[in-house]
């Protein structure tokens, strides 16, 4: 919501123009989902949007560098594959050369890796190197990299921020949605406030408050190909009085996922503590088995009760609907193992900015910026797919399922056809 609200302040350039506000109105009773942790390097480019200096928002948000994630145990026969942070090398360019070259010398029996192709990234990695030096330029490395970083400072800095561009706080819970003869929302009934507006965007979480019950627009879920609706998370947390001070200690730059029974356990490396969490499927494990296995996968220094969260798979059929717009976690979630969840955030605010309705609200904007988001949703559920589909696992309820009964999107089968004779972005 915060970010949503920072993104919409600088479109408006709401600190020099007086026709618009931009009013937040957050619930003190209700808690965000303060999860969220690991992102892809696109959200380099909303913080160069923004004009927020890095130095700045990371220390304030305890954030580390990620170079990319390492799946653990995911493929059987071998004990880890790479996802490195290097779109360069994934889109069609000169880069993608380098892709297409490797996929040629393993067909023919070459036996090094795919990892081999990113040495530099990887290596670093795994000497806990950081891709940049403290006296580098803002936002820039020759080594591609995202973040990892505290969610809930992460939403306090972005208030402090939007409080700063002059956003309207109002600390309230909304207890009714109201619609007008046509439809579209008039206004919220609050415990305190009654709020007009001309633009309603839904950062509910996975209520979907505005789009799903007020509007009633219906939500896919995309449970009959990812298994995983539920998480247990934890945390520890550093015993220092200085957290910066690195002198004797090192931070990992990725996120490692590691398959366990029914899912899959994040451990994401933070300034001040390490969080960890345990994605599964409670159709294949109860949540105290769940919880069970995930506290016999922690280190001793995790000495917080583990907590449960559901989570809604899928996306809203339209995120836009007349004069409300879902975004985050309302507009749909492809669960975490991707790290997609803040970056399908940061494209629909990017489409927003293309699409800005006016007062009018022409339904072809709507339309078109759906469509957009509908490829984007259906790109990501394909790809966080294709790692369960292709893993090769069978040694639990969970791995059977997706080795031998899963049913694809349409979309994956085609590509993973289309792949036994093209090579995957193959510009022929
Ligand atoms: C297990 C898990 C792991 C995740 N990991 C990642 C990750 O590694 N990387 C990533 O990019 N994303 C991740 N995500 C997604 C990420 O957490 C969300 O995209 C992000 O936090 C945005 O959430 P949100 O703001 O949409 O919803 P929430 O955080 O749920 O916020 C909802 C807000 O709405 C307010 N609200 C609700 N009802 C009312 C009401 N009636 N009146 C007033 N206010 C109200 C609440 O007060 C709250 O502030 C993860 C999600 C889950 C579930």
């Amino acid at each position: 919501g915060w970010l949503s609200a920072a993104y919409i302040s600088k479109l408006l350039d709401l600190q020099k123009n007086q026709n618009y506000s931009v009013k937040v109105v957050e619930s003190p009773d209700i808690p965000t989902i303060g999860i969220g942790e690991a992102t892809i390097p696109t959200i380099i480019e909303i913080f160069q949007f923004l004009d927020i200096s890095e130095d700045k928002w990371m220390r304030k948000c305890d954030a580390t560098f990620k170079l990319g994630t390492r799946f653990e145990n995911w493929y059987e026969g071998k004990e880890a594959f790479w996802h490195p942070n290097a779109r360069k090398f994934f889109q069609k360019s000169d880069h993608s050369k380098l892709i297409f070259e490797w996929l040629e010398y393993s067909f023919s029996g070459g036996t090094s890796s795919f990892e081999s192709c990113f040495e530099a990234i990887i290596s670093s990695c795994l000497q806990n190197k950081s891709p940049k030096l403290e006296s580098d330029i803002q936002y820039s490395s020759k080594l591609e990299y995202a973040y990892h970083f505290d969610s809930r400072k992460f939403a306090d800095f972005f208030q402090s921020h939007c409080l700063e561009l002059g956003v309207t706080l109002i600390s309230d819970t909304v207890q009714e949605v109201c619609l007008d003869e046509n439809g579209y929302i008039s206004h919220l009934n609050c415990a305190h406030h009654c709020i007009t507006g001309d633009f309603f965007i839904d950062c509910t979480g996975f209520k979907g408050l505005l789009i799903n019950q007020a509007l009633q627009e219906p939500f896919i879920s995309y449970s009959d190909y990812l298994l995983c609706n539920s998480a247990v998370v934890a945390a520890d947390s550093l015993e220092t009085n200085d957290k910066f001070n690195f002198q004797n200690r090192e931070i990992r730059p990725y996120t490692n996922s590691k398959a366990l029974s029914s899912g899959w356990m994040w451990n994401i490396p933070l300034v001040s503590k390490t969080s960890y969490g345990y994605v599964y499927s409670n159709h294949c494990i109860s949540k105290e088995e769940a919880e069970k296995e995930f506290i016999s996968e922690l280190p001793s220094s995790v000495t917080q009760s583990p907590r449960h969260i559901s989570m809604r798979v899928g996306r809203t059929k339209r995120p836009w609907v007349k004069n409300c717009l879902s975004v985050g976690l309302s507009s749909g979630f492809i669960e975490p193992l991707e790290s997609t969840g803040i970056f399908i955030i940061e494209y629909a605010l990017y489409y927003l900015r293309y699409f800005f309705p006016d007062k009018n609200h022409n339904p072809k904007i709507s339309e078109q910026y759906n469509d957009v988001m509908r490829k984007e949703y259906e790109e990501i559920l394909d790809f966080v797919t294709m790692h369960y589909v292709l893993s090769k696992r069978e040694n639990s309820e969970f791995w059977k399922h997706y080795k031998f009964s899963a049913s694809y999107p349409s979309s994956l089968s085609d590509k993973l056809e289309r792949w036994t004779v093209r090579w995957p972005n193959s510009p022929n």
